[in-house]
């Protein structure tokens, strides 16, 4: 019987599962190490062997072939990772450094892709849409980003990885002409402007105090801030307009909102009206906006179904 490996390359933490089946119901074993990033690529490299030996040790399994959630993004033309916050991974030919040292064919995504895929096969999806034919994920939380899964004639639904590699990176759609820079070298980002750091920093130059993201929230529920009602005011308003780039290019049956800032209630009431001014078809919005179901899990579920 087919079993489903995969494991998810965090900076910190390396996690694993083993699936007997598409479903979170379904794990056969789970498990966590360090990541040891410090110690360079080569280290990482034998911590995954080091994970994917334990999994075998304890269930007697062996892998078919394993998917890997990442930090950054396979470039499928130089065959090497870039765009990886764990910078020591930039440059390196990981996926065929891992198929010679694992001995099995490997497929790799970037985390953003393997959170769409988990939530559109195993998530809230199939309970919503599950004849959908193709999905938006978005993470908008410290970072944002974004995957696309399509459903394939099989019936399968995967990730559209994209010639570059690049396929769903939402992120860094421009949004704010002269916004904040951006480490990708541009200025304006979604990322500098609808994650939570950049709404936060908004707050604090206009206000001159810090305040968490779920301050900012709980304050403009209060209603006695000004400050923290522009800032709210500014998520929507861009909320709207970047959403309205994923309908009118893609129009998807559902985009699922994971991350931090993508649980705020009021992006799935009045985040979607706004969107609606910006939709090339703007008397009706049926796409779905749905909240995640599988929570942290998202991304070692969706590395193992790659
Ligand atoms: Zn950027």
């Amino acid at each position: 019987m087919q079993n489903y490996w995969g494991i998810d390359l965090g900076g910190t933490k390396i996690e694993g599962v083993i699936l007997s089946a598409p479903s979170p119901d379904a794990v056969i074993i789970r498990k966590r190490i360090d990541t040891e990033a410090h110690l360079g690529y080569d280290h990482i490299m034998s911590q995954i062997v080091r994970l994917i030996d334990l999994l075998k040790a304890e269930t007697d399994l062996q892998p078919d072939r394993i998917g890997f959630g990442t930090p950054g993004t396979f470039d499928p033309a130089r065959q090497t990772m870039k765009n990886c916050n764990t910078t020591v991974l930039n440059g390196r030919p990981m996926k065929q450094d891992l198929a010679r040292l694992l001995n099995v064919p490997v497929a790799v995504a970037n985390d953003a892709n393997c959170f769409a895929l988990a939530e559109s096969t195993m998530g809230i999806v199939p309970d919503v849409v599950p004849n959908f034919q193709s999905v938006f994920g978005v993470i908008m939380g410290t970072g944002v980003g974004g995957g696309v899964v399509v459903r394939g004639r099989d019936g399968v639904p995967f990730v559209l990885n994209g010639l570059q590699g690049i396929g769903g990176e939402w992120g860094h759609n421009i949004l704010e002409e002269n916004g904040y820079a951006c480490y990708c070298g541009k200025r304006g980002c979604n990322e500098q402007v609808i994650s939570g750091p950049a709404l936060q920093r908004y707050y604090q130059q206009i206000s001159g105090e810090e305040r968490t993201m779920k301050e900012i929230m709980e304050r403009y529920q209060e209603g006695n801030d000004l400050v923290a009602s522009q800032t709210v005011n500014r998520m929507l308003e861009y909320f709207g307009r970047a959403v309205s780039v994923i309908i009118n290019i893609l129009d998807p049956d559902a985009i699922v909102l994971g991350g931090g800032v993508g649980n705020v209630d009021l992006l799935y009431t009045e985040g979607v009206e706004r969107a609606k001014k910006y939709v090339f078809n703007s008397r009706e919005i049926n796409t779905r906006f749905l909240k995640p179901k599988l929570g942290d899990s998202a991304g070692v579920f969706g590395a193992a179904l790659l």
